[in-house]
Formats: structure tokens, C-alpha cells, sequence
């Protein structure tokens, strides 16, 4: 427990063996120890495993102030990734209408939180999303639902955006889909060098709106100046 030569109070043995239940040596070792049919580690394990990250960085698991912090992590992880539950088809069901609006259908701003898979660390922004609709439309409140979906999972900020445009081309089948997300990465603004804006900007433009120039101007400008 004396990991960084600080000085910290030896655990009683209850303590130590509770620490040594929870440690995990490898990754493969944490998987090994998972249910066969599921491959998942049990909650009890990923719990121990963020008590091994503790200890890891020089802290002292067992101090108060810690003590729930695993299960805590753990349950906030589960929150972030509850997007691995939910799929399209059942997210939109029942909220598909057929319509003949053919005009430009725009939700802007729509305010996403995601984590990014490579150091599990947030990047978060705005989410804008148009289509033109071909015979059917979907409920307002769906889409903001739907940037969740992707959002809570472990993403790069590219696919995010690709994900949501090829929802909404499968499920309306519409004359076209724009989606663009801005964002900002602590990955990027915490560690290294850090870049004080360090905003990132991704766009996936489908139909309409990759052959028609008009279509997309018109699409970028009611996203830029609030116009929507
Ligand atoms: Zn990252």
C-alpha cells in the first residue's frame, strides 16, 4: 500500500484482504474471472477494478473519503453507457408519422455528452440535425433521443455523427440527412498540450443534401446564425 513512499496508515487485516479480493493483476486476469456466457465482468468485479485504479495512481482505497468511490464509479459509468441498452428500432417506435411535408426539417443545438473511447474522458457539445422528409417524419422529441443513444456509449466524435445521420436515413427513408457536431474533448484540453480551444467540428451529409448545394447552404446557414 506504500505505493509512492508516502506515509500511510498499515490496514488492519480485514482491510487487506477486502483490497486483495478487489485487486486485479491483469486485463486478462479481469476477464477470466467474468461469467463465460457473457464475457462481462460482474459488478462486484469492475467495482474492484476501479479500487485497483485507485491504489494505482498512489491512493489509499480504504480512506473514507474513497471508500464508495468504486461502486460510485462504476454506477456513473453504467448511467454514461446506458446507450448500449437502447436500440433504433425500439426508440422510435410508434413515433414515425406519414406526412407529405416535404420542406427542410432542422433541430438544432441539441446538447450531447459522450465519452471518448480512447481515454474514457467527456467530449460534449451541440448536435445539429436536418432531413428532408420523403412521405414520413418522426417526433421532435425523438431525435434529442436518439443523439443520447449514440452519445452514451464510448465514441469517437466521427462515428457519433455518422451514427446518427444513418439512423434517421434507415428508419424515414427521407430525400436527405444532414447531421454536424461541435464539440470539445478533455482528452485534449486536460492533457498534453493543451489547446485552449480545442473545439472540433464533424458534418455527414446524405441525398439532398451532398448533391444539392443550395439544400446544405441553406442547412449551414440556420445552424450558424440562429435563424431556425
Ligand atoms: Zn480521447
Amino acid at each position: 500500500m506504500n505505493m509512492n513512499g508516502k506515509n500511510v496508515t498499515p490496514l488492519s487485516s480485514t482491510e487487506t484482504a477486502d483490497l486483495a479480493a478487489l485487486e486485479v493483476r491483469s486485463p486478462r486476469e479481469a476477464i477470466s474471472r467474468t461469467s463465460p456466457e457473457t464475457a462481462r465482468p460482474s459488478q462486484e468485479n469492475a467495482e474492484g477494478m476501479a479500487a485497483g485504479l485507485l491504489a494505482f495512481v498512489g491512493e489509499d482505497p480504504a480512506r473514507e473519503g474513497l471508500l464508495r468511490s468504486p461502486h460510485r464509479i462504476v454506477e456513473s459509468l453504467k448511467f454514461l453507457t446506458t446507450g448500449y441498452e437502447e436500440n433504433v428500432e425500439a426508440l422510435l417506435n410508434g413515433a414515425i408519422f406519414h406526412e407529405d411535408y416535404d420542406d427542410m426539417v432542422v433541430v438544432k443545438d441539441i446538447e450531447f455528452y459522450s465519452l471518448c473511447e480512447h481515454h474514457l474522458l467527456p467530449f460534449y457539445g451541440k448536435v445539429h440535425v436536418a432531413y428532408v422528409p420523403n412521405g414520413k417524419i418522426v417526433g421532435l422529441s425523438k431525435i434529442p433521443r436518439l443523439v443520447d443513444m449514440f452519445a452514451r456509449r464510448l465514441q469517437v466524435q466521427e462515428r457519433l455523427t455518422t451514427q446518427i445521420a444513418e439512423a434517421l436515413e434507415e428508419v424515414l427513408e427521407p430525400k436527405g440527412v444532414a447531421v454536424v457536431v461541435e464539440a470539445v474533448h478533455l482528452c485534449m484540453l486536460m492533457r498534453g498540450v493543451q489547446k485552449q480551444s480545442a473545439s472540433m467540428v464533424t458534418s455527414h451529409v446524405r441525398g439532398v443534401f451532398r448533391t444539392d448545394r443550395a439544400t446544405r447552404a441553406e442547412f449551414m446557414a440556420l445552424i450558424k446564425n440562429g435563424g431556425a
